[in-house]
């Protein structure tokens, strides 16, 4: 094959054209040539969008007003001739942006990494087999499926449509769908207008297709006009947002607070010049939390991460602070509370009830009637019936050792299976009926009907759905006696019977019509047509679900069954699964007469919503949140993607789901399973904690240091407790050992059993205002006390400053421990030792500490000096206080609101 192919207009190509210059069919290529073109092509991958080269995302780290800041301190500290002090500041700046740089980076790859889990597959046919395979991996001359929900996987040349839609927004900015077609457009018609080819990236939003694939990778249209520099995807949240103003704010305060210092210190204490310059920039560099927002990034994609582990992958970096104050799930049913793993238990014809004996997919089974075997042979109905349900069908069975496994829908599995189970065998009847002519199901409709013609002069549409949309479509009914007129009483019994046991039902129905007929419409299949018979299948709830449903009792989050499913089968299963209100049902029957007031009144209090269609969903996710409510709310189909967007949490299926509902959600769930809503929701609250444990640990630290230098001025010293860059030392290392550990806190136990959190909830709440004001105050008068007692004993001052700084750091390793929990006791075993990230930081700080004391490099660096082992002792025993301290205050603190 020639690569000059991938300039042709393959828009004025006529079908029969592009098969033979991409040397393909519609049965694809050889798997032998596909390797061949992958070497050609490459992979179908659009090319990595440019970010800023290293060097300038570490010039980033300095913009900042932190370390514009220390800059000019720097400058100013030079200029006045200290230049050990200006070059440590100088050299902590750095060390500081370096740090930033490399943490900043690790949490971006690590979000990169979850994202590119979600990469699409694509149906081909290849060596005339049906598969899925990854996207990448597809080349020119490849024939891809198309079908509602899909996204294109890279620049097709349609050659059968179906009602095929294509909503190309990705690619030309227009949001309503085009209609596609198979015939040629003329070579100069812009992109809009070519109707033949389905572009990669766009999204089928109707309908089915074929086409054969022209362009991959870079060569697709949307890979030549994506803009190389793509934006970057930021890090930033909602509350990180707030919390950086919030700094921002902090830091002007702080900066005008020092220059006030300045001004008093210089005119009113008597100090001198540059001893109370060097006092100011030590109160700027103390306050300034400047570690803060790194440690909340990381904390956040630390939570994105664990959240991916199970199975729940985040795509809006917001959502995972929403997870953590959701109120109300909207869970789909069939595949998400239920297994998705259907078996037909029941058949109903006109005249009898069949019971279905065999487990799973596995296709040896008995089919019974009143507890007594029968001779299949003698059965016409079920015969009949049987073979409607194998063809008007587009799943496949396999075996692999000794499990049977579904390709396609489950529930048409399980119609596969029950045929073989009525003594069918599926390759005979597609030889016999070959299938002309489809309409495929949509949830608008709930039916999926197909034409065939037989070799023998017939021609049936073949009908199935929801039992009550086929019913209406009936007027006749087939019985031993040939066709009679339809009884609707005793089918909707039926209906009732089965799904009051929870069962699933569907009806097949049948019209046969004129052999010259080719093409099926709805017209077609609107009325006259004949019941065959229902199917009712199990489908049992997940026992994950069932457990899953019970802690969200217990952690205050409602959750509501929104299903296609009929509402007797919807009830059954909510029963089950033990909702909290399963007497009341609504459905999408209900619902639409009802008026926005009235829905809005019962919202709240009903649980199950039966055969609703997606844009009751989205009704009801805007009436949930009028009630104050955060709602996520799961979706897979292409008409989910508004309710998606819509809810709080919008949570896609990833193996079930249509790339459509992904590309709206926030959430993707790998294994489509409830209860992994549930642990992200419990991953959400932990991400939520450690995010205020974070700032509960970080400011009392700079809160400490300020309160020390400010008394130290107040009292008139002249030599600080505390260096300037004794303080970036301190603020340094706690960054990076201690406050990063909380991090990586695990849950606390009672995580779900607590009420979801107000979403308005300001993250510094007044009670954590003064835990910060409580400790920093213990901090000072420990740190402040050690350091006036060693002056005091005569001293010097080196020695004072490094019995200052080893006391405030030994009080902030106590403090890590209360820090771990916010109201409740670490006094126990798991509150010393359940994160070992924090023994292990601990560690690491205590060799820090022995180097700064003893190290004679760090010594002239920092102008520290040895300490005593028994002055070690007085610092632990004088910083431990604040352990007892702050278990003192919680203990009060639980006595008082949490009785
Ligand atoms: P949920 O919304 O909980 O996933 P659901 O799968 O029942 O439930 P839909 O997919 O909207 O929701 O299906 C609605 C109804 O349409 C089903 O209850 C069934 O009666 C009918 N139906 C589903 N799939 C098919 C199909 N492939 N062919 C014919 N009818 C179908």
């Amino acid at each position: 094959m020639n690569t000059k192919l991938q300039s042709q207009d393959w828009h004025a190509e006529s079908v029969e054209k592009t098969f033979t210059l991409l040397e393909t069919s519609k049965n694809g290529i050889e798997n032998e040539e596909v390797e061949n073109r992958l070497k050609i092509y490459g992979q179908n991958q659009l090319p990595e969008p440019k970010t800023h080269s290293p060097f300038i995302r570490f010039l980033y780290q300095f913009h900042n007003v932190l370390i514009y800041v220390l800059m000019a301190a720097g400058l100013v500290t030079a200029l006045l001739g200290h230049w050990v002090d200006a070059s440590v500041i100088v050299g902590v700046v750095f060390i500081n942006a370096a740090i930033g740089f490399i943490q900043e980076g690790k949490a971006e790859d690590a979000l990169k990494a979850i994202q590119q889990m979600l990469s699409a597959n694509a149906m081909v046919m290849r060596e005339g087999k049906q598969i899925s395979i990854k996207a990448e991996l597809l080349v020119p001359g490849d024939i891809v499926f198309l079908q509602s929900g899909d996204k294109v996987p890279a620049d097709l040349r349609l050659f059968q449509v179906k009602g095929l839609q294509v909503q190309e927004a990705a690619l030309t900015g227009e949001s309503i769908a085009v209609e596609k077609i198979v015939d040629s457009v003329s070579e100069q018609s812009v992109i809009g207008d070519r109707r033949c080819i389905a572009y990669s990236s766009t999204l089928v939003t109707h309908g089915q297709g074929r086409g054969v694939v022209v362009k991959t990778g870079a060569d697709t249209e949307i890979g030549r006009i994506s803009t190389l520099v793509s934006e970057v995807k930021s890090l930033e949240t909602p509350l990180i947002a707030q919390m950086t103003q919030f700094g921002r704010w902090l830091t002007l305060a702080i900066v005008i607070i020092a220059i006030i210092t300045f001004i008093i210190g210089f005119f009113i204490q008597d100090y001198v010049l540059d001893e109370m310059f060097l006092a100011a920039v030590s109160l700027a560099v103390a306050a300034i939390p400047e570690g803060l927002p790194a440690i909340m990034t990381i904390t956040l994609a630390i939570g994105v991460q664990r959240m991916a582990k199970r199975n729940a992958i985040i795509r809006k970096l917001p959502a995972v602070e929403t997870l953590g104050a959701v109120s109300v799930i909207c869970s789909d049913k069939t595949g998400t509370l239920t297994r998705n793993e259907m078996t037909v238990r029941t058949i109903a014809t006109t005249n009898n009830l069949f019971d279905l004996s065999g487990t799973g997919y596995n296709p040896h089974g008995k089919i019974s009637m009143l507890g007594k075997d029968m001779d299949l042979e003698e059965r016409p109905l079920l015969h009949e019936l049987s073979r409607a349900a194998m063809l008007c069908n587009d799943s496949s069975l396999e075996q692999k050792e000794d499990e049977w496994f579904v390709h396609g829908d489950p529930m048409e599995g399980a119609l596969l299976v029950a045929g073989f189970k009525a003594g069918l065998d599926i390759d005979t009847e597609v030889k016999k009926y070959p299938r002309t002519d489809l309409i495929p199901f949509e949830s608008e409709h709930r039916f999926m009907a197909t034409l065939h013609h037989s070799h023998t002069g017939e021609a049936f549409v073949f009908i199935k759905g929801a039992p009550e949309q086929i019913l209406e479509m009936c007027s006749l009914q087939r019985s031993l006696d040939g066709d009679v007129s339809l009884e609707e009483a005793y089918w909707l019994q039926r209906i009732e019977e089965l799904g009051s046991q929870g069962q699933r039902v569907l009806a097949m129905a049948m019209k046969p019509v004129k052999y010259e007929k080719m093409e099926l419409t709805f017209s077609d299949v609107e009325s006259d047509l004949i019941m065959l018979g229902m199917y009712g299948m199990i489908d049992p709830p997940r026992e994950e679900a069932v457990e899953a449903v019970q802690v969200c009792k217990k952690a205050g989050i409602r959750v509501k069954m929104i299903t296609g499913d009929h509402a007797a089968t919807a009830l059954a299963i909510s029963r089950q699964l033990k909702l909290i209100n399963t007497e009341d049902v609504l459905t999408g029957e209900d619902i639409a007469k009802m008026n926005e007031e009235e829905l809005k009144l019962r919202v709240k209090d009903v649980d199950v919503y039966a055969r609703v269609n997606p844009e009751h969903k989205l009704l009801l996710v805007r009436l949930l949140q009028e009630h104050g409510l955060i709602v996520a709310m799961t979706g897979d189909g292409v008409n989910d993607a508004p309710a998606l967007k819509r809810a709080d949490v919008g949570t896609a299926m990833g193996y079930n789901g249509t790339e459509a509902a992904k590309e709206a959600a926030e959430m993707v769930l790998t294994d489509d399973n409830f209860s992994s809503i549930i642990h992200a929701v419990e991953e959400g609250r932990t991400v939520y904690d450690n995010l205020k444990k974070a700032i509960l640990f970080i400011l009392p630290t700079n809160g400490g240091q300020a309160l020390i230098i400010l008394a130290a001025i107040m009292f008139g010293f002249h030599e600080l407790p505390l260096t300037p860059v004794q303080i970036l030392w301190v603020n340094m290392v706690t960054a990076i050992t201690l406050a990063l550990s909380l991090a990586f806190e695990p849950s606390e136990k009672n995580i779900m059993n607590r009420e979801p959190r107000k979403v308005h909830e300001a993250l510094l709440t007044p009670y954590l205002v003064w835990r910060v004001a409580f400790v920093s105050t213990i901090l000072m008068a420990g740190t402040f006390s050690l350091f006036l007692w060693e002056m005091g004993e005569g001293a010097s001052i080196e020695h004072a400053r490094t019995v200052s700084v080893n006391t405030l750091l030994m009080f902030e390793v106590f403090y890590l421990f209360n820090a771990r929990y916010i109201t409740s006791s670490v006094l126990n075993w798991s509150g010393f030792t359940s994160n070992p990230y924090a023994l292990l930081s601990i560690a690491i700080l205590i060799v820090f500490q022995l180097a700064f004391t003893y190290l004679p490099v760090m010594q002239s660096l920092f102008g520290t000096t040895a300490i005593n082992l028994s002055m070690w002792l007085t610092i632990i025993i004088v910083s431990s206080s604040v352990l007892f301290l702050v278990e003192f205050e919680k203990y009060i603190v639980r006595k008082l609101y949490y009785k």
